[in-house]
């Protein structure tokens, strides 16, 4: 089997000419993502597990038991929310060193067939901190050896790629210029919606079973980069915010009768959300860890009391998912919030008014980012997503995702800002010549290019990451994606006014509305400033300081380290003068 499914199952045949003893894969499992936990099957040879520590993942380590085929059978036994989230985990479990083609949702055989004897130990692999930094094996029992890195997109997945870059271009870009009522919208956009699920582009976000393909995160970011060039793009696509990661917390966590509920009619297009975690200060914010919103359980209800702000488009949406502290008491700070679906005619939900802010007045069909009361707000018990206390645990869940999407939606828009930039600067002359003749201009395009093929790497490896380890393994990268990109938007975005002038500063033009909107980038799902705090703290944590006073590269001092260990050589040198 060649390809990554939601269980990991594949085989592989050991290389005779090495010797039984010698066979053997190893195969890293996300442990942690989900609490860890796999029942493993392994025929024709047998295996042991390495627990990582330290928040490594484990080693699933097979060894053939003769020159024949083994395989390899990988299914999740854990529950994560309490409910059993089946074969999910496992579609992160990968072989050592299957790089970027697996990313796609490929893992050549050839790449796990054979590795050479203690090649990819599992030692090795801690200490490299990452598949990624290991050299391929010198021996591999295939004449070429498999590749750890590509930025190839498969042909048939090409294809796909291109007929969305079409149709977002010819079909999506239109209805930002129509004017019209939601109503009519509506009417233009669900033809397209059709037409994208006839495609089985529909939630791409989501495993197979809700509907989606289960693509990992590296296609979603290709996909989403030509989506997010259009405000519309992904209403069209279906995984827009913050109904993407509703449903995918509702996948993940929901119990039976909540994902018929809630997660069928959003998937359908029927139903908006909102998630309300954001309070206006004294409460959550950057430090979600300050929640004052409670539930409290009375009789058979949940009794919500506090006072949220900012919840997107909670003023149209048919129920709010809200974070709130049911267990104020509990030593654990993580432990004392959790989730509850709350239905837009809950009593006691006060959906006061949008707060009026830099993108408000031009938010469509009723959107924009609420300012929401509940006040002895009542819903059923049932209606607690996944299990009590577990609110930042399904936050984590929900973030790191819905992180990376908006990262990945930005790439298109800045392209689009940048495409704009450029015809332009050829298009417009001044003092005698184009102004993409100007060194000013032409800097801005060659700082832009760069900066956003920095930013579309860096997007492609978190998302690359998540597909290997999860979400929890890639937090860095999230995080560093996050604030950089969102910088990365809005200076080509700012650029690209610049070198139309008046006509950039006019709403002629969609550059205004592009720029106001990157604003809030740097601050929602996480201001700059925490995403660089946890960049640092995580890289922090692979250094140590050095002993005594000076630093570990101190010349005087290494040159004294130096000369002592080189002793009997220079003795030898000065005595032959
Ligand atoms: C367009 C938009 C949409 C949003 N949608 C939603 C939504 O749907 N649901 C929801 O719940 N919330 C939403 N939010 C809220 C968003 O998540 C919060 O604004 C964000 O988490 C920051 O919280 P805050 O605004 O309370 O800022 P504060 O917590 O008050 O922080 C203010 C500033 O303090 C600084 N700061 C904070 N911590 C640190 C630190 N450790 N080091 C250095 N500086 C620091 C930062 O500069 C930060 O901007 C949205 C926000 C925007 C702008």
């Amino acid at each position: 089997m060649d390809t990554l499914t939601s269980v990991f199952d594949y085989s592989y045949a050991p290389n005779a000419a090495l010797g039984a003893a010698r066979h053997h894969t190893e195969i890293v499992l996300p442990a942690g993502r989900y609490g860890g936990g796999y029942s493993i099957t392994v025929s024709g040879g047998s295996y042991s597990v390495t627990p990582g520590s330290g928040g490594q993942p484990d080693i699933l380590t097979v060894t053939a038991a003769g020159a024949g085929p083994v395989g390899v059978h990988v299914v999740p036994t854990q529950q994560a929310c309490g409910v059993d989230i089946g074969q999910g985990v496992l579609a992160q479990a990968t072989p050592v060193r299957t790089g970027l083609v697996a990313a796609g949702g490929r893992l050549p055989t050839a790449s796990i067939a054979t590795p050479a004897p203690d090649s990819m130990s599992a030692d090795r692999l801690r200490h490299s901190g990452h598949p990624f930094d290991s050299p391929p094996p010198a021996a591999q029992h295939k004449e070429t050896q498999p590749m750890s890195w590509d930025f190839s997109t498969e042909p048939e997945f090409q294809e796909k790629l291109d007929w969305m870059e079409k149709f977002v271009k010819e079909e999506v870009w239109p209805l930002e210029v129509i004017d019209t009522d939601l109503a009519g919208f509506t009417r233009l956009v669900r033809p397209l919606q059709e037409e994208v699920k006839v495609r089985g582009l529909w939630a791409t976000h989501l495993p197979p079973e809700h509907g989606g393909q289960g693509y990992g995160q590296v296609k979603l970011g290709l996909m989403h980069e030509i989506e997010g060039s259009s405000i519309f793009g992904p209403t069209v696509f279906g995984n827009q915010a913050p109904d993407s990661g509703n449903s995918e917390i509702l996948a993940l966590c929901g119990t039976e009768d909540q994902k018929q509920k809630w997660l069928r009619p959003l998937l359908d297009g029927e139903f908006r959300s909102a998630f309300s975690m954001t309070e206006p200060a004294p409460g959550a914010g950057a430090d979600p860890t300050m929640l004052r919103t409670t539930a409290r359980r009375e009789g058979d209800e949940w009794v919500i009391n506090g006072h949220k702000w900012f919840t997107s488009n909670a003023m149209i949406a048919d129920f709010l998912i809200a974070m709130v502290v049911t267990d104020p008491d509990n030593d654990n700070q993580y432990a004392r919030a959790s989730m509850i679906i709350v239905p837009k005619d809950a009593p006691g939900l006060n959906l006061a008014r949008n707060i009026p802010n830099m993108v408000s007045e031009h938010e469509p069909f009723g959107m924009g980012h609420s300012e929401v009361f509940y006040e002895n707000c009542r819903v059923p018990l049932d209606n607690l997503l996944g299990g009590e206390g577990q609110g930042f645990l399904i936050a984590q869940m929900r973030l790191g995702p819905g992180r990376i999407h908006h990262c990945m939606r930005w790439l298109g828009q800045a392209r689009r800002a940048f495409d704009m930039l450029c015809e332009w600067a050829l298009q417009r002359e001044a003092f005698g010549g184009a102004l993409a003749r100007k060194q000013t201009v032409q800097n801005w395009i060659a700082d832009s290019a760069a900066e956003m093929q920095a930013a579309r790497l860096m997007t492609l490896h978190a998302a690359w990451k998540m597909d290997q380890e999860g979400p929890t393994a890639a937090r860095k990268e999230i995080s560093m994606i996050k604030f950089f990109g969102a910088k990365v938007l809005h200076d080509v975005i700012d650029r690209a006014i610049q070198v139309h002038g008046s006509l950039g500063f006019s709403s002629d033009l969609p550059l205004e509305g592009m720029y106001r909107a990157a604003r809030g980038a740097r601050i929602y799902d996480g201001p700059d400033e925490v995403h660089r705090v946890t960049v640092a703290r995580q890289v922090l944590k692979e250094y140590t300081p050095n002993e005594g006073a000076w630093p570990r590269d101190h010349i005087p001092t290494r040159r004294e380290a130096a000369q002592r260990k080189f002793a009997a050589q220079l003795d030898a040198a000065t005595a032959n003068l």
